[in-house]
């Protein structure tokens, strides 16, 4: 189970182990939000409701984000939409494309993944864009920094824990346009 995070402000900030978030709790760097009524953490010493969501009692000041290649930065780079076909696609529906297939030594790199929707996926198979005869919306990079990163990965989406909607609810209004089709 996994723990939502929100700074001194509400605002979301990561999911953490929930094993991670008690020993914040512990260490008093956050307060409970909210807690899991189903799941209680039993030891020698305590017991207490596995914590949903925490909030830290003092506001941290942001890092300077490192942009890890990851899933969810490469979908947040190509704002949720195919490359191809520029249709916008959940993260669940999301499928991440070799541009260049990997047997014909395409790497899995920033400049060489893209999200495509499932018929882009399958159409393309196995074959180079110009094989395919499919031309890429924009030619993948690094990119040098992620426009809205945190609210695309706080967006609430299925499987994440109900109690988390309260928190991630307005960033689904604001990326609601994202399941438009
Ligand atoms: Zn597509």
């Amino acid at each position: 189970m996994e723990t939502l995070v929100l700074n001194s402000t509400y605002e979301p900030l990561c999911r953490i182990s929930w094993q991670r978030a008690i020993t914040l709790l512990f260490n008093g760097k956050v307060e409970v939000v909210d807690e899991y009524e189903d799941k209680t953490i039993r030891s020698v010493t305590f017991e207490l409701k596995m914590p949903s969501v925490v909030r830290f009692l003092r506001l941290l000041k942001r890092r300077k984000p490192v942009i890890r290649f990851s899933r969810e930065n490469v979908y947040a780079r190509d704002s949720g939409k195919c490359q191809y076909c520029s249709r916008a696609v959940s993260r669940s529906e999301a499928t991440y494309d070799h541009v260049l297939p990997r047997r014909l030594g395409g790497k899995t790199s920033w400049d060489n993944i893209v999200i495509a929707c499932v018929p882009c996926n399958q159409k393309k198979g196995g074959r180079t864009p110009d094989q395919a005869r499919m031309k890429l919306k924009v030619l993948p990079s690094r990119p040098a920094k992620l426009p809205d990163t945190i609210r695309l990965t706080f967006t609430w989406d299925k499987g994440m824990p109900p109690s988390w909607k309260n928190w991630l609810r307005d960033m689904t209004y604001w990326h609601g346009a994202l399941d438009e089709d």
